[in-house]
């Protein structure tokens, strides 16, 4: 067996234990280029593909690799000659002066859109985001180069925003000649209608080429918006085309986009697709200490878990939670026990483990496809309803156990047979889509968190 062969058995094997987007990510440009004293060494593209294989797939590879040959004793990883520079080492986290987070935001400075309270020190790293805060680190050390465009996407209050904003203020800190923009879309759609009634979409177009980091927040309010996606798609191929970095979020996936896949589906391939997900009760708590210590405040182990064990969805809720027990403590001058947290966030707390029911279900499937209830409900046959409506049918069966009379009756009067197909069809389906089964579990977290 030659270098070639080796690697395309390790490669074939790890490619059966990790999700396609990763193995995309990480394995693309890899190769075997020696192999000496018993160990192999790896060229990869960068030193951000070069750390996280060696933290989190050395023993997998080496695993393989030893399994083929018992006298492989070790594997090393090198940086492509021609490649990168060495990023520095991510950043962890370390407390911020409590100045900087008081209650009230800071106002976005200048027009650069940043606002200087979300940083990458005061971001908490787990499981849950992971590879998107390694992934923002790496855009935000060498922008254009790395990952380009940048798409993360994740449910509400899960700390999207916040690392865009960490990217941007970490790119402006290092260097004063970037120009750095970071803009929500709603606000883009109204700037460019704005640009167009005062017939200065052009000089509005020329202000944005001389961006080098432009940062486009909640991208999913551009669908229907056809106007402004034409202009949106104008200035993304211009920057892109210069080397320009782009970073975009999402509540969901790119495929889930239409209007922007179809667009973008060549440029994807260059750049790097991540998710927030949800996390884990040790994220929580240890986000809740963190707060506290930034805070100067602290509270009894038990309240934290209740607070976490309670709120699980959403670290803008668990954050809200931590002010009211905080603004108490400091009102009444006394320390806040279990008691006393379980009265205080009775309401936060009931309305974060609000009820599934039907409606909620049907409600969130329609917003997530922009479609209306009425045409969920309704007996079209177009696809674009059709799926979403099956889909509907299979969460009423998962998350409330409804009979399938129940979820025909709830779906516009469908017979018992179409809900019992859509459910057999949906669970089919998620077998074999990734893409599907991640649509399903963000509109679970909507139904949850709306
Ligand atoms: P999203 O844009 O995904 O809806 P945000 O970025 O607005 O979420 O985050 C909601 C709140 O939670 C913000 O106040 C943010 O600072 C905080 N937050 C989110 N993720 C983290 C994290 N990993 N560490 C610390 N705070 C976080
Ligand atoms: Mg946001």
């Amino acid at each position: 067996m030659d270098q070639k062969e080796l690697w395309q058995a390790v490669l074939a094997q790890i490619q059966l234990q990790i999700s396609p987007p990763n193995f995309a990510t990480w394995f693309k440009s890899t190769r075997i280029v020696s192999q000496e004293g018993g160990f192999i060494f790896v060229s990869v593209p960068n030193s951000f593909t070069k750390e996280w294989l060696e933290q989190k797939y050395n023993r997998a590879i080496f695993k393989i690799l030893y399994n083929l040959n018992r006298e492989i004793r070790g594997v090393k990883y090198e940086v492509e000659k021609s490649g990168l520079q060495p990023l520095k080492k991510f950043p962890t986290y370390s407390p911020i002066p409590s100045k900087q987070l008081d209650f009230q935001e800071l106002k976005a400075e200048g027009d650069t859109g940043l606002n200087g309270r979300y940083t990458f020190d005061n971001f908490m790293v787990g499981d849950f985001n992971e590879l998107a805060h390694a992934a923002g680190c790496a855009v935000a050390q060498d922008p254009g180069k790395v990952y380009n465009p940048l798409f993360i996407y994740g449910g509400v209050g899960l700390g999207k925003t916040h690392l865009l904003q960490a990217i941007g203020n970490e790119v402006a800190k290092a260097s004063n000649n970037k120009k750095v923009r970071y803009i929500p879309t709603e606000k883009f759609v109204s700037k460019v209608i704005s640009a167009i009634r005062n017939h200065k979409i052009e000089e509005f177009k020329a202000a944005y080429q001389k961006i080098d980091v432009l940062i486009i927040d909640d991208i999913q309010f551009l669908t229907g918006k056809e106007k402004t996606q034409e202009e949106f798609f104008y200035i993304f191929n211009s920057l892109y085309e210069k080397n320009k970095q782009i970073i975009l979020s999402s509540d969901r996936p790119p495929k889930a986009i239409p209007a922007l896949t179809e667009r973008l589906q060549s440029r994807f391939g260059g750049g790097m697709i991540t998710d927030i997900s949800l996390p884990s009760l040790e994220a929580r708590i240890a986000i809740l200490k963190n707060k506290c210590d930034e805070r100067k405040v602290s509270f009894p182990d038990d309240v934290l878990e209740y607070v976490s064990s309670n709120i699980k969805k959403n670290i803008r809720e668990l954050e809200g939670a931590l002010n009211v027990l905080i603004a108490s403590q400091k009102i009444n001058n006394s320390e806040i026990d279990i008691k006393a947290a379980k009265a205080l966030l009775r309401n936060i707390i009931s309305s974060s483990n609000k009820i599934v029911n039907a409606k909620k279900i049907i409600h969130s499937v329609a917003d997530f496809y922009d479609l209306k209830e009425k045409d969920l409900i309704s007996s079209s046959r177009k696809r674009e309803i059709v799926l979403p409506r099956q889909i509907a049918m299979y969460l009423l069966r998962q998350e409330l156990k409804a009979s399938f009379p129940f979820i025909g009756r709830k779906l516009g009067g469908k017979d018992h047979t179409t809900a019992i197909y859509a459910c057999d069809k949906i669970s089919k389906e998620i077998e074999k889509n990734e893409n599907l089964t991640e649509e399903i579990e963000l509109i679970k977290q909507r139904v949850l968190c709306g």
